[in-house]
């Protein structure tokens, strides 16, 4: 790869002809319309929503460093930002009245400044490496750079690694915060769609996990109906099994439970009671376990992370146990006790013990003192297997 080294480019060359996209929050296009801002594989526009827009155009005025940009050259005397892109759009809003600066406890925007402070803008030479090269180069470079800014996350890099029209499709889907459908969708997928977690999550259902695989094989299609299909339906799903949308919906593994127990019929007015139920079960600690545990047909309690009684109700109980058990010549285990081996009179010390359900929780049994007692490990393991 070929990298030459310019400092002769400054903001008011960078400006010229600057285009910036108010929907989609994206700089376009800059130098005369010779440099593309925002290629394809970049991420979208992160600073609008802070105060970096600001920090950049104060670093200009007092003179510090923006450092190093990156063109990738696609062409003669044609370029794409490869890293820089969203300084260079903080710079292009600002120039184009997008947004003011703080000078003096006043808004200032750019058509407002002092002559001199303006030329002073438009004059800062930036520091810019153009790069030549390869497309796989230019890729595997810029998966190493990463440098300024937010880095980028995994999804974003595997965009930029495979992008061709099937990223640009399914970001328009995906990765678009115009898209009306992004409500409904983030009451169970979290993150943003602007680093790309709704596009991650979509692809990440439709492939089985199997991310970069499915990018690679689809890189060139020029259509997204499979994905989309896919996600549909499993958003579908979930919202036509469950009524409610509580908060712990957000972020469960919706592809993978689809995939498990989509041809399972449900009830949802059940389903719905159920799920209230467990909602107001002080005992059910991990509530986003509930709503597998439904899809499961509400036997596999360790989703649930049930209470377990605590140490001190354990040693009540089992002193209480050892104690009659000893009076009456018998086991502490009550299950010992009434069996016909060598345990039968046997007394456990508590460490060889677990407490136990009398009634089973999943059949309404409180975990309290009243419903708690003591086995020997043997019998606590298969009572719970029952
Ligand atoms: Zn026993």
């Amino acid at each position: 790869m070929k990298t030459t080294l310019r400092t002769e480019i400054t903001v008011r060359d960078i400006c010229d002809g600057f285009v910036y996209n108010e929907l989609e929050g994206k700089g376009l296009f800059g130098l005369s319309g010779r440099l593309v801002i925002q290629p394809e594989y970049q991420r979208n526009y992160i600073y609008a929503e802070s105060k970096r827009d600001v920090t950049v155009i104060e670093s200009i005025l007092n003179r510090y460093p923006l450092g190093l940009i990156y063109f990738n050259k696609v062409a003669d005397d044609r370029f794409e930002v490869l890293d820089g892109q969203q300084r260079i759009t903080s710079i292009g809003r600002y120039v184009t009245d997008k947004f003011a600066i703080q000078r003096d406890g006043k808004p200032q925007y750019f058509s407002g400044l002092a002559k001199d402070l303006q030329e002073l803008i438009l004059d800062t030479p930036l520091l810019i490496y153009e790069c030549e090269g390869t497309e796989s180069e230019i890729k595997a470079w810029f998966k190493t750079i990463n440098i300024a800014g937010v880095p980028l996350n995994e999804q974003e890099l595997l965009n930029a690694v495979y992008s061709g029209p099937f990223v640009t499709l399914a970001k328009a889907e995906f990765s678009n915060s115009q898209n009306a459908n992004i409500q409904k969708w983030s009451a169970y997928i979290s993150g943003s769609v602007s680093r790309q977690d709704f596009l991650a999550c979509a692809l990440r259902w439709v492939s089985r996990d199997n991310i970069g695989q499915y990018m690679s094989l689809h890189r060139f299609d020029t259509d997204i109906s499979e994905l989309k299909t896919y996600f549909n339906s499993v958003i579908d799903w979930v919202s036509g099994v469950f009524s409610d949308v509580e908060k712990e919906v957000c972020g469960l593994e919706w592809g993978r439970l689809y995939e498990t127990y989509h041809n399972q019929p449900y009830n949802p007015k059940e389903v719905s009671d159920k799920v209230h139920d467990l909602y107001a079960d002080p005992y059910v600690k991990n509530r986003r376990g509930i709503f597998e545990y439904i899809l499961g047909g509400c036997a596999d309690t360790k989703l649930l992370d049930v209470r377990v009684f605590d140490e001190a109700t354990k040693r009540t109980v089992y002193n209480r146990q050892t104690a009659e058990a000893t009076a009456a010549g018998v086991s502490n285990c009550p299950l010992c006790a009434i069996g016909h081996e060598a345990n039968r009179t046997k007394i456990w010390k508590i460490g060889e013990m677990d407490a136990d359900h009398v009634s089973a929780w999943s059949t309404g049994g409180a975990t309290d003192i009243r419903n708690c007692q003591m086995l020997c490990r043997t019998h606590n393991r298969a009572k719970g297997n029952r």
